[in-house]
């Protein structure tokens, strides 16, 4: 599988678009891996994860084309992954399809905005549900609970394809005993993970600081669902964590976790 991060940013995306912190200047004036823009990926080009603000500009950026996604996998109904009014665009009168050519699948909440976004447009939504198995195309998937949102059931994503095993973790936060019996049976290739609030610990316990990150991925390395050599990259960063790349690097490379950017790919 080919995993290819085509945004690797927290809610506001780094510059944060209103921020002036420290984090944020030095990106402004920087650019490259510090530049991060709100979380998503693509899997083997044709299985796209969540829909960002800047989905058109992250294409753009690194070469992809929309026509060749088949599926859209929606993490939860943050409006950092799952920018609704971006759907319209495939459809007619913006192009001449009169259906959707992907199949999109999301919980009850996203499908609850998809719904009351296009009531009455054509477009086929199948509703998924934490550690139920679905099939798509040569990919098997799995939603697994994240703790991120109170009252939704919020996915991170097992993601299976010819024997290769990936999670995409974003929006985690801790965790709960469920998730993490779950995840004891499965042996992974590559994780993806979030580290949001790198330095700086919000109390808010829907997302990981780097800490917890580094907490996280040693308990996975224990118990045995990451081998020695499965690939650890992280994402959703935001500004206000107060870590700039390098920083990252520094302090997640010690631990053998590769701080992700935007449009790195991932191959296993
Ligand atoms: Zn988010
Ligand atoms: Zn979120």
């Amino acid at each position: 599988m080919k995993i290819r991060l085509l945004g690797t940013g927290g809610a506001d995306g780094i510059p944060g678009l209103f921020s002036n912190d420290e984090v944020s200047r030095y990106a402004r004036a920087n650019g490259g891996k510090d530049v991060r823009t709100r979380a998503a990926a693509v899997v083997d080009g044709v299985l796209k994860i969540d829909l960002p603000p800047e989905t058109a500009m992250q294409v753009i950026r690194d070469r992809i084309d929309p026509r060749d996604w088949t599926g859209l996998v929606f993490t939860h109904s943050h409006e950092d992954h799952c920018a609704v009014s971006e759907i319209q665009y495939a459809l007619f009168p913006f192009v001449s399809a009169d259906s959707l050519p992907f199949s999109i699948y999301a919980n009850e909440a996203v499908i609850g905005i998809i719904k009351a976004r296009y009531p009455e447009w054509p477009m086929e939504v199948i509703q998924t549900k934490s550690f139920e198995t679905y099939v798509h195309g040569p990919f098997t998937i799995t939603p697994v609970q994240a703790n991120h949102i109170e009252g939704e059931d919020c996915h991170n994503l097992l993601i299976e394809r010819d024997g290769q095993k990936l999670l995409y973790a974003t929006d985690t936060g801790i965790w709960t005993a469920t998730t993490f019996d779950f995840l004891k049976t499965v042996v992974l290739d590559a994780l993806v993970i979030e580290c949001t609030d790198g330095f700086a610990p919000s109390g808010y316990q829907g997302h990981l600081d780097i800490q917890a990150c580094v907490r996280t991925v040693q308990m996975l390395r224990e118990v045995g669902t990451l081998r020695p050599d499965s690939q650890v990259v992280t994402t959703h960063h935001s500004h206000s964590g107060g870590a700039r790349h390098c920083d990252l690097e520094r302090v997640l490379g010690p631990h053998n976790i590769e701080p992700g950017f935007d449009g790195m790919i991932i191959e296993i």
